[in-house]
């Protein structure tokens, strides 16, 4: 299951809820030439843990339109949602290190603490959202453990201030930004471990790119920011350093990021209009002249 390759290891990741369009085939694009360069292999991991959102016809659609644009992956390929236990061992790890504690908290609860507080909610990372106000952090032991004897629903957050105490001068790399030093504040205390789910993007990432061998991990810009977390998970599991590679966006006539609302920038549509496979790589490709 783990890639034997010896060479750069990359995946591309999608959510298996929607068609792919043109952001995923500039992501894939890199993804792809960035592994075939570095004589590895991409690895195709479908991240279907949000069950609400996912559709089985997407599996097959996103491998239908990733074959027709030209890159290639290794079977079996992974689906997050067959992971369970690794995440769970994970969440375990980090309870057991202290660094993580339980948030009962609701959305309306948070946007009600901001009010309070006086001020806007403070924006942090592209999966998080909203900055948690940190309201169950400081929870007594024993109000913690009543309301988890009471079986209230609970998510699992990140402690990144005691990750900051015990971690200081962490940086990660990446290859078109260089060394940035870790900043466990930008995303605030990150949800490892929904409330309906039992995992979270964040650390399901986190341990399933280790899982797999994968040695540098490209993807959009806007989630630049969630490698900060990502560092910070990867030391407290004890986890391998990966590289990274942050690319641009691609955007739409008004410049907002794509998203699986344009139907007609799906690879499918293109592919009905009779584009070409290089039409939807050669974005990809110019950008890529000053990494290869
Ligand atoms: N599944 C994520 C997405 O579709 C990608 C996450 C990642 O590359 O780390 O945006």
């Amino acid at each position: 299951m783990r890639s034997i390759s010896c060479g750069v290891i990359t995946r591309f990741a999608p959510s298996p809820t929607g068609w792919l369009h043109a952001g995923h085939a500039y992501a894939a694009w890199v993804a792809w030439r960035m592994a075939m360069h570095g004589g590895g292999e991409m690895l195709l991991r479908h991240e279907d843990i949000d069950f609400s959102r996912v559709r089985e016809e997407y599996y097959g659609a996103i491998e239908e339109d990733l074959r027709w644009l030209g890159v290639a992956w290794p079977e079996p390929v992974w689906r997050q949602s067959q992971r369970g236990a690794a995440y769970v061992a994970a969440l375990e790890q980090l309870r057991e290190a202290g660094l993580v504690y339980p948030c009962f908290c609701t959305r309306k609860e948070i946007a009600a603490e901001w009010a309070r507080m006086g001020q806007a909610p403070q924006m942090g990372d592209e999966m998080e959202g909203v900055i948690y106000p940190g309201t169950c952090r400081d929870l007594s032991e024993s109000e913690r453990n009543e309301r988890l004897e009471r079986g209230d629903a609970h998510a699992w957050r990140l402690n990144v201030g005691e990750a900051a105490r015990r971690w200081g001068g962490l940086y990660f790399y990446d290859r078109r930004f260089g060394k940035i030093a870790v900043d466990g504040q930008h995303s605030g205390d990150v949800v490892v471990a929904r409330k309906d789910i039992g995992a979270a993007y964040h650390l399901a990432v986190v341990v399933d790119d280790a899982a797999q061998g994968v040695t540098l991990a490209s993807r959009g810009e806007d989630l630049l920011g969630a490698t900060h977390v990502h560092r910070i998970l990867q030391i407290a599991l004890d986890l391998p350093e990966l590289e990274y590679l942050h690319h641009p966006l691609v955007l739409d006539q008004e410049g907002k990021r794509l998203a699986k609302r344009h139907d007609a920038l799906s690879l499918r549509s293109m592919r009905a209009m009779g584009q070409k496979p290089e039409q939807c790589w050669a974005a990809a490709e110019k950008w890529l002249r000053g990494f290869l």
